[in-house]
């Protein structure tokens, strides 16, 4: 489904460039719950910014393929109607535009087949059936106002409405308390129930969220690149020891 080949990448800052990533190599396999987990500073966001296509980050060097072809050339926007989906750490607040309006505009630009208000509005009656959320909650205005556990709701709603072939969650758990953080859990694995062809791509520094998601593999990434790979255990090992025994070389 998504395979990066030492992708090594910079950018600019103060007049100089600065290597984030160098050498990364990744696969993630299409229907696996893929978790990507490394210590602050290690990368991960300039990871999922640069498969979004954030052109603030230059690649250098290295291929990114999706389904067997390279996206490097698409735009973000591009990229999203392939079926590749980003969900943020920090969601932005909009006022005067509902979770609705903006779900349909997001729905009808990146699908060939247009709902009409009424579709819509049983799209999301089911989908917010799906996540145990108020169908009212989408006449809201975009994440305003929202508690982290209700900004985190409302992207769980954008990722079932959107429905992608590759959903990138980084650091969804950040900031959460527990019943907010099961909540995100239960709605994650309720949409994968739906669609297990949907490949996740889960980015944390914890493992709290992994007890409740289940992933099907690990990777760890140090310093801008992929150190090590694993299944569960290597998770426990991890909160156990930290990240400092893994040698990098
Ligand atoms: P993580 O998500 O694993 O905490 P990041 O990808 O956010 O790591 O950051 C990795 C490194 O790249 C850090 O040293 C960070 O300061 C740097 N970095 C990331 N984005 C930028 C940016 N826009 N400008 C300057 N430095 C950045
Ligand atoms: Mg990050």
């Amino acid at each position: 489904m998504l395979k990066i080949k030492d992708l090594h990448v910079e950018i600019e800052e103060d007049n100089k460039s600065k290597v984030i990533l160098r050498e990364l190599n990744l696969n993630v396999e299409k229907g696996n719950v893929h978790a990507l987990m490394g210590p602050n500073g290690s990368g991960k966001s300039t990871l999922a910014n640069v498969l979004m296509g954030n052109p603030k980050y230059k690649i250098t060097k290295g291929e990114i393929l999706f389904e067997g072809k390279s996206i490097l050339k698409l735009k973000a926007n591009e990229r999203a109607r392939l079926g590749i989906f980003l969900s943020f750490q920090y969601p932005q607040e909009i006022e005067g535009v509902t979770i609705r309006n903006f779900l349909r505009t997001s729905y009808n630009s990146l699908n060939e087949e247009k709902l009409s208000v009424m579709d819509f509005r049983n799209l999301i009656i089911k989908k917010s059936k799906l996540l145990s959320l108020d169908e009212n909650f989408s006449d809201r205005y975009l994440n305003k106002g929202f508690s982290g556990g209700e900004k985190k709701k409302s992207e769980m709603l954008q990722l079932a409405i959107l429905n992608p072939k590759l959903a990138i969650l980084d650091e969804t758990d950040s900031g959460l308390d527990i019943d907010a953080l099961k909540a995100v859990a239960d709605s994650v694995n309720a949409l994968k129930k739906e669609n297990p062809e949907m490949t996740i791509l889960i980015i944390t520094h914890y493992k709290r969220i992994l007890e409740f998601i289940k992933p099907d593999k690990l990777s760890i990434m140090l310093k801008g690149k992929i150190a090590l790979e694993g299944d569960k255990k290597l998770i426990d090992h991890i909160e156990e020891k930290g990240y400092s025994w893994i040698d990098e070389e």
